[in-house]
């Protein structure tokens, strides 16, 4: 399994703008073989592959792009095209990878970890090194030591001003927890996870606070003319608003999940597909499971790390049938609490669904079982956003 490790970087002056140098001149690249892509394929009918793409762009990093990265942004482009005609094959409504604007591209890759190779952490120095046009020796703070086999980085500039550098490292497989209780979560709309054991976790509070910040920092920008200098300061206020809170919320997340894997060793959860998501018009609902399905990652990376098994079951009717005699009894969303007027059940609406999740996944599971694992791939890309 892959973990991401992530530290500040304190490039100096010169530094840092041959970063910022190296992100422009990297976007342009990555849009010129979207455009070489496309053309290709309008004369020949056929895509170009990551390989040809990287082929072709040999040698036109400029005085600002390494090789390597050259290489990653053909890998990049390449597994877009690939999860765009995935998702397309799916039967989903998605679009064909796009330009990239500057406020879209966040991230330089660096391909091979290792002493030499692209991309090393000294540990002797405590400096980054790094290939020459990006500074070659960036200054790091290490508030904790690196776990595993280090594959691959990236150096991501966020909204913050700031430099990092995410580093993704192997960690190898983890013995499976044998002895530990069975718990199923639900997400909720007024808490943040119900589970089958009867506790709630409220939404803290500061997440709602940050919400009217971020929206009057968006009323800010909606009023100032555009292409003003004055709008494009209320802009960048607003994305720095935009990552505390994805901070607070990934914060709360990885404490929660800490909790549920430290103490179980069976977790069932709801299997909330994408399509799911972006079908329901219900708005807090919608906030509610894009919340959750960030929490289900950081929960299965860290179950998977500790040997805990995570099974995910269909949403279908968890809410709705009654834990103790089976039978579906309507409710609204405003309705908090399950009263059966079957049986004469009584639990809170959550905790009722997290049951009915729990008892699902245990009879998911064979003797194999099944894990979840696809999430561990795309865990790089999702600590980039
Ligand atoms: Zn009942």
């Amino acid at each position: 399994m892959y973990k991401t490790f992530e530290y500040r970087l304190y490039p100096n002056r010169a530094q840092r703008g041959l970063l910022l140098s190296s992100l422009a001149q990297s976007r342009r690249l990555y849009n010129e073989m979207l455009e070489e892509l496309k053309s290709h394929y309008d004369q020949t009918g056929t895509f170009l592959s990551g390989y040809d793409l990287a082929y072709r762009f040999k040698g036109r990093g400029g005085e600002h792009v390494p090789q390597t990265v050259v290489q990653t942004l053909a890998n990049r482009l390449d597994k877009a095209r690939k999860r765009f005609f995935h998702r397309k094959e799916l039967g989903q409504k998605v679009g064909f990878p796009r330009f990239k604007s500057a406020n879209r591209w966040r991230s330089i890759q660096l391909r091979q970890y290792g002493l030499g190779r692209d991309v090393f952490l000294d540990p002797d120095t405590g400096r980054l090194r790094v290939p020459k046009k990006l500074g070659s020796r960036l200054k790091v703070k290490l508030h904790r030591p690196l776990e595993g086999t280090p594959k691959t980085a990236h150096l991501v500039y966020r909204a913050d001003g700031h430099w990092y550098v995410l580093i993704v490292c192997d960690l190898g497989e983890a013995p499976e927890k044998r002895d530990g209780a069975a718990v199923g979560l639900d997400v909720g709309l007024t808490h943040f996870v119900a589970d089958s054991d009867g506790n709630t976790i409220e939404n803290p509070r500061c997440f709602r606070k940050s919400h009217k910040k971020l929206r009057r920092a968006q009323r800010k920008i909606a009023r100032r003319k555009k292409g003003s200098n004055r709008r494009r300061k209320a802009s960048r206020q607003t994305a720095k608003q935009h990552l505390k809170i994805a901070r607070q919320r990934k914060d709360h997340a990885h404490k929660i999940a800490r909790r549920y894997v430290d103490q179980y060793a069976f977790i069932g959860v709801e299997d909330l597909r994408v399509e799911n998501l972006l079908k329901n018009r219900h708005l807090a609902r919608a906030i509610a499971d894009a919340s959750w399905s960030a929490f289900k990652n950081i929960l299965v990376l860290k179950a998977e790390e500790a040997g805990v098994r995570v099974v995910e079951v269909p949403p279908r009717f968890t809410s709705q049938r009654c834990f103790e005699c089976g039978e579906i009894v309507q409710k609204s969303l405003s309705v908090r609490v399950h009263v059966c007027p079957h049986c004469g059940y009584v639990e809170d609406r959550d905790v009722q669904a997290a049951k009915n999740i729990l008892r699902a996944s245990l009879a998911r599971t064979g003797p194999s079982g099944d894990k979840v694992g696809d999430c561990v791939e795309s865990s790089p890309r999702s600590c980039l956003l």
